[in-house]
């Protein structure tokens, strides 16, 4: 019998077994993906919102302000990149600046310290690229970006340091009241787990999840967000968030930068009936690209590195739909966690590890390591870290991604850590390898080797996410078209001699 099962390892879902590890409890977080941070965790704006726009008296404005202020202490113990950098809010008329002042007054209610309004003098000499248009703009200085899937993985990874289990590929299929009062959890392949309490972090589908234990059922619809990845030669063009007036559908159409040098554009707001439709879309990418030229007057299209799209949340009741349901003592739910979602995770985490040790009533635990224990990051060291770096391992010496400077060393503890990556994706989202100008152009091949020698598999076997998503074939041809190297099925060059089993010898 396990004392808590958590459904979805988002971000919520690891925040909330990040802070349950804290207690000596057993805990098991089950994922029907095959890595953490695979849903909306995976595909938003990264903002680490000041919490000017949720409503006051809402679960999302209390949870937004309380894990804005959260997130200095959390990255530092993770080690995670986070930076206050600012929101803006531009307005682009007269018209616009009632909605300026209500949003002000609305963050004012929920506690949001520093909001003002800045002119059109201030706002060029915060942020000099900003369109022509805008006259003024609400500042939050306490608005941020963060990593969140880079946060996702040290708190699983910290989580599983502290004892937490997790379990990829093991989608939840039922939910039902047990014998001893617990729950009993059945996965689509066929196995049960007993538990005395659940976390229904499961994102989409926590409403399929909620509606198999409660009267009171929760309809979650998917709203698709779309953006474009500017490279970092733009990377000082905007320091601030720029926001434009919100509508209904959400916080409209941002420009920022990342805390990775490059620049996010977007999201739209669509709503879809389709919980896996994550295409982006031609309709939707104008949009974005009309939208910010109003902020970044002649917004660089060439610029444009990469397109993506998530999904929302959305849920029917305007609000978090949280803690133990009622009607299903036991059960506690972290559902329809929409936008700021990921700003509230760390206080998410806290208030629902809170209710449910008290109800366990478990103790904490003496020996609790904090931080994630990361390795080390060769694009962030100086020139005699790096040295020291690679006289210690030559494999630093080895740069894998040349866009992201990822070295061999750093691709290779990304699969051997706790939560290791099984995928390319997953190397990818844990040391930035393919995420540059060249999106993986060049660096795909030896990645897949890596991970061929690391995990004793074959190149075919490799997958972009999981599931069905190989990215080699075998032709089935009995000779090959061109002689290609056995070890990895990268064509051999003419002045290369045979190469050994790796990626090494192909430079
Ligand atoms: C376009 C967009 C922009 C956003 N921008 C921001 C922003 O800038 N700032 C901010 O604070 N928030 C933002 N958000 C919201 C934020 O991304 C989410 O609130 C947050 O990521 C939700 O995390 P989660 O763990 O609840 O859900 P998810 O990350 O979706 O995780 C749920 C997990 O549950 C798993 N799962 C589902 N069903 C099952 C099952 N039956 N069994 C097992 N596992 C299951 C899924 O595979 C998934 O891994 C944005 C969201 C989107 C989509």
């Amino acid at each position: 019998m396990t004392d808590v099962v958590v459904i979805g390892a988002g971000v919520v879902g690891c925040a909330v077994a990040r802070e349950l590890s804290r207690f000596d409890l057993r805990v098991v977080v089950l994922e029907k993906s095959c890595d953490v941070a695979e849903g909306a965790t995976k595909s938003n704006s990264a903002i680490v919102h000041a919490g000017f726009d949720a409503k006051p008296g809402t679960c999302k404005a209390r949870f937004n302000v309380w894990g804005n202020g959260l997130f200095e202490s959390w990255c530092r113990e993770l080690e995670v990149p986070f930076r206050r950098n600012t929101s803006l809010v531009v307005a682009f008329s007269s018209e616009e600046m009632p909605k300026l002042e209500e949003l002000a007054a609305n963050g004012e209610k929920n506690g949001v310290p520093g909001l003002r309004i800045a002119g059109q003098t201030e706002v060029r000499a915060l942020e000099p690229s900003i369109g022509r248009d805008v006259c003024a703009a609400l500042v939050a200085p306490t608005g941020g970006i963060c990593c969140p899937y880079e946060l996702t993985f040290r708190l699983a990874e910290n989580a599983c340091a502290n004892g937490v289990c997790f379990l990829f590929n093991r989608g939840v299929s039922s939910v039902k009241r047990n014998a001893s009062g617990g729950w009993s959890v059945g996965t689509e392949d066929g196995r049960t787990l007993e538990t005395r309490t659940v976390v229904n972090a499961a994102g989409l589908y926590a409403d399929v999840l909620n509606n198999q234990v409660s009267a009171a059922k929760l309809t979650i619809m998917p709203r698709r967000g779309e953006y474009l990845m500017i490279d970092k030669t733009y990377a000082d063009t905007f320091h601030a968030t720029v926001f434009q007036v919100p509508t209904p559908m959400g916080k409209g159409v941002l420009v920022s930068p990342t805390v990775d040098g490059t620049l996010i554009v977007g999201p739209t707001a669509e709503d879809l009936e389709n919980k896996t439709d994550t295409r982006t879309t031609a309709t939707g990418l104008e949009k974005i690209r009309q939208s910010a030229n109003r902020v970044w007057n002649g917004f660089p299209v060439s610029g444009v590195i990469s397109t993506f799209a998530g999904l929302r949340a959305h849920g029917d009741r305007g609000d978090f739909v949280l803690g133990e349901t009622p009607d299903a003592p036991g059960f506690f739910n972290a559902a329809a966690i929409e936008s700021p979602g990921l700003t509230a995770a760390p206080a998410l985490g806290i208030w629902l590890a809170e209710r449910i040790t008290d109800k366990l009533c478990a103790k904490k635990k003496k020996d609790f390591v904090c931080g994630s224990g990361h390795w080390q990051v060769f694009r962030t060291m100086s020139a005699a870290e790096r040295a020291a770096a690679i006289a210690r391992d030559p494999a630093y010496g080895k740069i894998v991604c040349r866009c992201e400077t990822v070295s061999e060393a750093e691709i290779r503890a990304a699969i051997r850590c706790r939560i290791g990556a099984r995928t390319l994706d997953g190397v990818k989202r844990r040391t930035r390898a393919g995420m540059g100008r060249c999106q993986g152009g060049f660096c795909t091949p030896r990645i897949i080797a890596i991970l061929c020698e690391e995990l004793g598999l074959e190149p075919e076997q490799i997958t972009k996410f999981g599931g069905g998503s190989h990215l080699l074939v075998k032709t089935g041809l009995s000779a090959p078209l061109s002689p290609s190297c056995e070890s990895c099925h990268r064509v051999k060059r003419a002045d290369r001699a045979e190469c050994g089993r790796g990626f090494g010898n192909h430079d």
